[in-house]
């Protein structure tokens, strides 16, 4: 019988606070991995891989195990981003035991503009190709988008040596935005992603820009695929905003025959509706925003509640929308104590204060 590759890596951590830390990995990462907590030991498992923290007098002790080197440096690179965001302006040391390091990030796709084109007024599609799209045809849905500066040869990221991307600065600096793998199409080495187009008089959405101006032939890269798979369950419920649109017709498109899905979708008005082709059975509930009486109304939030108050404990709930619409959402399904292994919450945009 072969053995199951395993690539290791230690490191050490000092940061103000461990337990603190243990505290803000535990909750972050409940989203994406098994976590489990033991006083002063975290361990995350996912499909690729094995995270262990300790606390051990004012330092953690991380040890990553995991089935690919590839892993190996995305875990690597997971825990180091998560550990300095977590730290804020707290110092922060960190430090890996020798690795023998990818000369770039593995998990960065270069890819090129083949078409754009509106699919709805606001939303619009752009399809790209990519050498190898074999890393996308999984269930992992979520990239960062990277776009290089108008008229300026791409300069990727690389490492830094505590882990961290090293990000280009100054003229090469990158537009970094998060989206969704909308679908792939194999045989034609193409990746489609839907942005919506929100203009916002006075503020920039370089995200939306970037779609709305894309040329054929255009550069860009993606860093993933991560975060956020299909969900695998009997009954769905499916919450969300345009902003995961893109997400819930994927879900809704790769799911196996069986699947009963509800799903509450606020969007700017009828125009935006979109068909959502699906091998099981699918109940939408559009909620045109155009037709609220007061536009800070949040219907989407009153309806997601009474979705979730009528569901039994084996239905996956899945919500994507504003942050404060997520955290309302989460603090219903903390309420009702439903299994967390049987949701994805996660906000996607953030209203801006002005
Ligand atoms: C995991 C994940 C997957 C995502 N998938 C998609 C996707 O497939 N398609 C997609 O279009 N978006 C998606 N998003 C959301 C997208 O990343 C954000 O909307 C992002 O802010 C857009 O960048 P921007 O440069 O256009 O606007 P920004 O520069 O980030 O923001 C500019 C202004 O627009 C406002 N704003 C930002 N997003 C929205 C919005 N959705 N609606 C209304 N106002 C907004 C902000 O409050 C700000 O005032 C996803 C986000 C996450 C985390």
């Amino acid at each position: 019988m072969n053995a199951i590759p395993s690539f290791k890596l230690s490191g050490i951590a000092i940061p103000a606070s461990t337990d603190h830390m243990l505290d803000e990995i535990c909750e972050h990462f409940i989203e994406h991995a098994d976590v489990e907590r033991n006083n002063h030991l975290a361990i995350l498992r996912s499909k690729t891989s094995i995270v262990r923290i300790r606390a051990d007098n004012g330092t953690l002790l991380i040890e990553l195990d995991c089935s690919t080197l590839e892993a190996l440096q995305a875990a690597r690179t997971d825990i180091a981003e998560h550990l300095f965001y977590f730290a804020g302006d707290e110092p922060l040391e960190l430090n890996w035991t020798p690795l023998s390091s990818l000369p770039a990030l593995p998990n960065l796709h270069e890819i090129t503009v083949v078409s754009a084109e509106n699919v709805t007024p606001n939303m619009r599609r752009v399809i790209f190709s990519c050498a190898d799209i074999t890393p996308f045809a999984g269930g992992d849905m979520h990239v960062r988008l990277l776009v290089p500066p108008n008229g300026r040869p791409p300069v990727w990221p690389g490492f830094r040596e505590d882990g961290r991307i090293a990000w280009p600065e100054g003229q090469d600096e990158l537009l970094v935005r998060v989206y969704t793998i909308r679908a792939i199409d194999i045989e034609r080495g193409e990746i489609w992603i839907d942005f919506l187009q929100h203009p916002m008089p006075g503020i920039s959405t370089r995200g939306a820009d970037f779609a709305r101006d894309a040329r054929i032939g255009d550069r860009a890269a993606l860093l993933g695929p991560g975060g956020g798979c299909l969900p695998s369950a009997q009954t769905i419920v499916l919450i969300g905003d345009e902003s995961a649109l893109p997400a819930i017709a994927r879900i809704a498109a790769e799911v196996p025959a069986g699947t009963h899905m509800r799903a509450i979708i606020e969007i700017e008005n009828e125009a935006e509706e979109q068909p959502l082709p699906t091998h099981g059975t699918l109940e939408v509930s559009w909620l045109h925003r155009c037709h609220y009486p007061d536009r800070q109304d949040r219907l989407l939030l009153s309806q997601a509640t009474a979705a979730i108050a009528s569901i039994d404990e084996e239905t996956f709930v899945w919500a994507a929308c504003e942050k404060n619409d997520i955290r309302a959402i989460r603090s219903v399904l903390k309420g009702r104590l439903h299994d967390h292994r049987k949701m994805y919450v996660a906000w996607y945009w953030e209203r801006s204060l002005r």
